[in-house]
């Protein structure tokens, strides 16, 4: 009977506790509008995205490229992930290499890898369209916020990007191939293959 007593007090300890954390994580995402909290869902996939696809294209080709540059996105999925945790978000990447809950970001990596895998200049290819694609949507991104927090990690993510893409055409010129870009303008696209690599404050 005692031990009885006991569990049930435990029990109500802990629900209490974790009815505080929810508060918690309700003020916290009121501060933000729906469409940056799905804007910063996508975006945890999206870096996620490239990410997986690099690892794919590092473990079929070996080339140094896709390895430093997977680096870079694990580290630009981590800052999407300390701001999720700021606003109290549920992180919706999984673990597991290859699989997303958002289902266009999922055909997409399937899309992504199949084309990979025909050759390693179409592998360099898909790293340029992931840039591509990447630098066109936090642009996006942008224009849904006045966030200064939020801001400052689109400002480091886009120059990641722009890293990656002068990495992925200067590889793609080598091989005698040219990229169109998909996503952003032309002007745009050779403003940034024309200029220097840029420190991003990592
Ligand atoms: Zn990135
Ligand atoms: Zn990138």
């Amino acid at each position: 009977m005692k031990k009885l007593t006991l569990v049930v007090l435990v029990l109500t300890a802990l629900s209490s506790c974790s009815n505080d954390e929810n508060d918690v994580v309700t003020q916290s995402t009121t501060q933000l509008t729906q469409q940056e909290i799905d804007d910063l869902l996508f975006l945890r996939e999206e870096e996620k995205l490239a990410r997986d696809v690099y690892l794919f294209s590092y473990d079929k080709y070996a080339e140094t490229i896709f390895n430093s540059i997977s680096q870079s996105e694990q580290q630009h999925m981590n800052s999407v992930l300390t701001l999720l945790n700021t606003y109290g978000i549920a992180d919706p990447a999984s673990s597991e290499r290859g699989v997303f809950k958002n289902q266009t970001l999922q055909s997409l990596y399937n899309d992504l890898t199949t084309q990979s895998d025909i050759s390693l200049l179409e592998a360099l290819k898909v790293g340029a369209i992931i840039e591509d694609l990447d630098l066109n949507d936090i642009h996006e991104d942008e224009s849904n916020t006045t966030k200064e927090d939020i801001i400052n990690v689109y400002e480091k993510l886009s120059c990641g990007s722009r890293n990656h893409l002068r990495s992925y055409t200067s590889q793609l010129l080598s091989n005698g191939e040219n990229y169109i870009p998909q996503f952003i303008s032309l002007a745009e696209f050779e403003e940034v293959i024309n200029s220097e690599s840029e420190r991003c404050g990592y």
